[in-house]
């Protein structure tokens, strides 16, 4: 599968002149699609289906309708200590709009790096399977993560029993946007993205 790469996109409306080896030729879709059908993942690809073509709301907007719109109450925020402050402000935006929140902080726990075999230091290690276990037992409908780091937001993901969306990801060199390497990767990122080889 090499979708990443294709230029002819058949797939955007239908499955017409699609390119040699285009998976939307598998027959295994069919049966996958059914999927669609089942009770929770129904009503999540409905509601994010009708609200994807909407235009001019931001992330945290489409956020809440998401959930509004498929009767979700109760947000667990999963943050990272570095991005405390915001995980504040969106604590009060969820509740301000009629949300109940859970939120609980990566370092919950206070729990050694010793944990995995690492050099214990004055800063504690990230406890995303907590984070999860832990909304999961507040009994959450949906999962919101903040800027877990890479991999920990992994973890989180693995053991969240509701559905999980992300509000924001964390990049420590970019304002959070890693997109902005990308958008640059032909120019100012090149070295750092595509270093020359021997
Ligand atoms: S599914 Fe097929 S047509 Fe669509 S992007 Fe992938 S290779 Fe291209």
């Amino acid at each position: 599968m090499n979708c990443a790469m294709c230029g002819i996109r058949a797939c955007k409306n239908g499955i017409e002149n699609t390119p040699k080896n285009c998976p939307s030729t598998d027959e295994d879709i069919n049966n996958i699609k059914d999927l669609y059908r089942t009770d929770e993942n129904y009503t999540i690809a409905k509601v994010s289906t009708k609200l994807s073509p909407q235009q001019g709301k931001t992330r945290i907007e489409e956020t809440m309708d998401f959930a509004r719109e498929c009767g979700y109450k109760k947000i667990g925020l999963a943050f990272c200590n570095a991005l405390a402050n915001e995980a504040k402000i969106i604590d009060k935006v969820f509740t301000y709009n009629g949300f109940e929140t859970e939120s609980v902080i990566c370092k919950v726990g206070g729990i050694s790096r010793e944990t995995v075999d690492l050099e214990a230091t004055s800063n504690t290690m990230c406890n995303p399977i907590v984070q999860a276990k832990f909304l999961n037992k507040a009994k959450t409908d949906l999962n919101v993560v903040i800027g877990l780091c890479v991999g920990h937001d992994s973890l989180f993901i693995k053991y969240s029993e509701a559905p999980v969306t992300v509000l924001a990801v964390k990049d420590k060199v970019l304002a959070h946007n890693p997109l902005g390497a990308i958008y640059m990767a032909d120019k100012y990122y090149k070295n750092k993205l595509f270093p020359p080889k021997e």
